[in-house]
């Protein structure tokens, strides 16, 4: 845990209504540093959000009372607060992205606690631009400068400050595992990376290794960054070994 959390800490309200998720989600919260207050019903939710208006909300869709969906709408209308849905189904995603309710994020069930716990901080973050020191991962983040923040590997630009991709000078629209195993491959400035390596310290925790995971998150990349998927110039495999980015410009071998 960091030690700079105390003196600025975070109330998450959870929203849910199967007790072991809840426990599990109280649990590794505390442990990061971060305040918790639970909802095990709608109406409850939007009483609390209201009165105790907490840093961001935890909200599962399948709630009695008052369904996620109508919950989020109803904040939403009256406070501007990182909302991050839990979803068990693909209807359901399309239904937040459909509906724009104004969540700012979704994760699906059953989530990594690790990766719940990263699109927490990237959501606080969002919608604190000051609390940077709050989320700094490290000291030796803490201590680059703002020019350490941008890496840039062949047609690729990553900025590690506002997460963001740019491929040729265009916007890309990454998940936040997306972009760590972007910045992962682009800290290794062209070097290839093995399937395991990525999983352990992209993945890493509790994520049980599947190296398909791997290929997967690939595929979906390269459609993203239009990196032709059969003969891809960006994001390359290295045959028997893994994946490395591309570091010169495109044309040249
Ligand atoms: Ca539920």
């Amino acid at each position: 845990m960091e030690n700079n959390v105390e003196n600025n800490q975070k109330t998450i309200l959870i929203v849910e209504d199967e007790p072991p998720i809840v426990d599990i989600l109280v649990y590794n919260l505390k442990r990061e540093g971060y305040n918790t207050l639970e909802a095990y019903d709608g109406v409850t939710a939007v009483d609390m959000a209201f009165k105790n208006k907490p840093d961001l909300i935890l909200l599962d869709i399948m709630l009695p009372k008052m369904d996620g969906l109508t919950v989020c709408k109803k904040i939403r209308s009256k406070y501007n607060i990182p909302i991050l849905m839990l979803t068990a189904r693909n209807e359901e995603i399309d239904k937040i992205l459909g509906l724009e309710l104004g969540a700012d994020d979704y994760v699906t069930k059953p989530f990594s606690v690790r990766e719940l716990m990263a699109r927490i901080k990237a959501n606080l973050r969002k919608s604190d631009p000051t609390s940077s020191k709050f989320v700094s991962q490290s000291v030796e983040e803490e201590e680059t400068t703002s020019s350490d923040k941008v890496v840039t590997v062949g047609n690729l630009v990553l900025d590690l400050e506002k997460i963001e991709v740019k491929v040729d000078g265009r916007s890309i629209d990454v998940t936040l595992k997306e972009f760590e195993f972007l910045k992962y491959l682009a800290l290794k400035q062209g070097q290839a990376v093995s399937r395991e390596e990525l999983l352990k310290n992209v993945w890493k925790y509790d994520y049980i290794g599947d190296e398909r995971t791997v290929d997967v998150l690939v595929r979906r990349l390269r459609k993203k960054m239009k990196d032709d998927t059969e003969e891809p110039k960006i994001l390359i495999t290295k045959r028997g070994i893994g994946y490395y980015l591309k570091s010169d410009k495109l044309g040249k071998e």
